[in-house]
């Protein structure tokens, strides 16, 4: 009688261990705890700056829009095979306004991607850009945010501080700023990357890299991906 007991106690003891074992495995799936997909269930949203009759600035006859699209793309790829669902404002050469719009064409544009940010309710939501400014000897990466939440600020120095790792091409840190419409109008955790200076000639051979490109992508989901852990938020000093 004792050893039946025994017997059915450890067939249950082994049962329950698994049954245990199973669902944590389960939990940590769901929550994209998982180590190889750590961004599973969360949904982000990528914005390539410009597109279509907007090229946005201008370096020797490289368009910004260009860049960041490659950029953006790359970025997609990474963050999906890390789990993410990703969502683009756009993923080929055109803007979100109507051609035959009588209004302004950049604000209509604007408006309709910060739309599409805020319908998605997405976890994260990051802007592309490249800068373009008349002194030629500026260069390196920058993250910007909107100070109004200190989730856009986290999201930017986690950025920021992967870029700056990887690149080593920047002592920057990341920036709050008040006056970008998509920053201001995001409600969720929201940053914009200006990569690199299409004025800086060395810089913009290096944007128009496919290898750069893919480097940069990387720092960027990277980041995004530190985000979502449970590190520490680096120093903005
Ligand atoms: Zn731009």
């Amino acid at each position: 009688m004792k050893r039946r007991w025994l017997f059915w106690g450890s067939i249950i003891m082994v049962l329950a261990f698994v049954t245990l074992a199973s669902a944590k495995w389960l939990i940590s799936w769901h929550t994209g705890q998982s180590w190889h997909t750590p961004l599973a269930g969360r949904v982000i949203v990528l914005d390539a700056g410009h597109g279509g009759p907007d090229g946005g600035a201008v370096g020797g006859s490289i368009e910004e829009k260009d860049i960041t699209l490659k950029i953006t793309k790359d970025i997609r790829n990474y963050l999906q095979e890390m789990g993410a669902i990703v969502i683009m404002t756009r993923d080929r050469d055109t803007d979100l306004a109507d051609d035959d719009f009588s209004g302004s064409h950049k604000t209509q544009d604007l408006v309709r991607r910060a739309k599409m940010v805020n319908k998605t309710h997405p976890d994260a939501f990051v802007s592309i850009h490249m800068n373009a400014i008349p002194m030629p000897s500026l260069h390196g990466a920058q993250t910007f945010y909107h100070p109004k939440s200190s989730e856009n600020r986290k999201l930017a120095l986690f950025i920021q501080d992967s870029l700056k790792q990887n690149l080593e091409n920047t002592k920057r840190y990341a920036k709050p700023i008040g006056h970008v419409y998509l920053l201001k109008k995001a409600e969720a955790p929201s940053a914009l990357v200006e990569v690199g200076f299409l004025s800086n000639a060395a810089e913009r051979a290096l944007l128009i890299q496919p290898n750069y490109q893919k480097k940069a992508a990387s720092s960027i989901s990277q980041g995004i991906m530190r985000y979502f852990t449970n590190e520490k938020i680096p120093s903005d000093q």
